[in-house]
């Protein structure tokens, strides 16, 4: 759990992190969310002489944003939490907001990241899995049930490798940073290599990493082109662990890109900028949106995000 203070800048004025530590259950987990805010928000007060404004939470899974729901997530084990009720309860009334890991990341990297405040924007986060992030005019897309943006699971293989959602040949299943680091583990011998060994092996010229990279970029390519021709996007940021191979992935995705469309407009494709702190600032910023604009005071984010992507 990673989590801080946010300035009335937006800045980041204290910064904390803490195991999940998820094996001990989900109910521990909801008392731990708890335990982090209140002390953060009395750390808060000691150091600053001001309590926060509003809170931001943003938890893995299936979110109920307008209810303030944390409705399931698989690697947590947790089955609508109301949340938001907790949290506010426990900070002593301020306003909360609970968000979705990758949404709100990616609210962070359209607005004050990589997307330098576009007015439309895909984030796309390759890690274990993929996932995504619509953004609109400074606000990102949740859908009508919580499922928007899931990119991952576009089918870009048909009949192809199994998906734990059930379908076959979604694009995670071949442009995850772990289907590249299966697949390059298989190519080269080596169970241990992972996807950066692959980006390593690229580099220097090994034919069968090639290989392995080209189908990934492919694959994305697919996956981003059905979005682009969906969204039609401004920026297209590019994230997670996948995404710091850098121009090693960027060069040749742009060139898939550029391959396939023909009526859309190419979007400028950038690698996100803000690390593992844009889901605390983007918690700042669904806090932030909750009190006015001339405000001084200091907002509370929290963000368990590593124990999903
Ligand atoms: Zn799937």
């Amino acid at each position: 759990m990673k989590a801080a203070l946010v300035g009335a800048d937006g800045g980041l004025l204290h910064q904390a992190r803490r195991p999940t530590g998820r094996e001990r259950g989900p109910d521990a987990v909801v008392a731990d969310i708890l335990d982090f805010a209140a002390e953060l928000h009395a750390h808060g007060i000691s150091r600053y002489g001001t309590p926060a404004a509003a809170a931001g939470v943003a938890v893995p899974g299936i979110i109920d944003e307008a209810e303030g729901v944390a409705v399931y997530a698989a690697n947590l084990g947790w089955r609508d939490i109301p949340l938001r009720a907790l949290l506010t309860e426990r900070l002593g009334g301020i306003p909360v907001a609970l968000g979705h890991d990758v949404r709100t990341g990616g609210l962070a990297e359209g607005r004050i990241g990589a997307g330098h405040g576009a007015d439309r924007f895909l984030f796309v986060a390759l890690g274990t899995g993929i996932a995504g992030a619509i953004g609109i005019d400074g606000r990102v897309e949740a859908g009508a049930h919580g499922f928007a943006g899931e990119i991952g699971h576009i089918v870009v293989r048909p009949g192809g490798a199994p998906c734990p959602c059930g379908q076959r040949g979604c694009l995670e299943r071949s442009a995850s940073a772990s289907a590249v680091s299966e697949a390059w583990a298989a190519a080269c011998g080596d169970p241990g290599a992972d996807a950066a060994d692959c980006a390593k092996a690229v580099e220097s010229g090994d034919v069968r990493a090639r290989q392995v990279w080209q189908e990934a970029v492919d694959a994305l390519a697919d996956g981003v082109v059905t979005a682009l021709t969906l969204l039609d996007p401004r920026v297209l940021i590019i994230g997670g662990g996948l995404a710091e191979a850098g121009e090693t992935l960027f060069t040749p995705l742009r060139e898939a890109v550029r391959r396939r469309i023909t009526f859309q407009k190419e979007p400028s494709l950038v690698p996100a900028a803000l690390g593992d702190t844009a889901g605390c600032l983007g918690a700042g910023l669904l806090a932030r949106d909750l009190i006015d604009d001339d405000s001084t005071h200091l907002s509370y984010s929290s963000h368990p995000s590593e124990v999903t992507t």
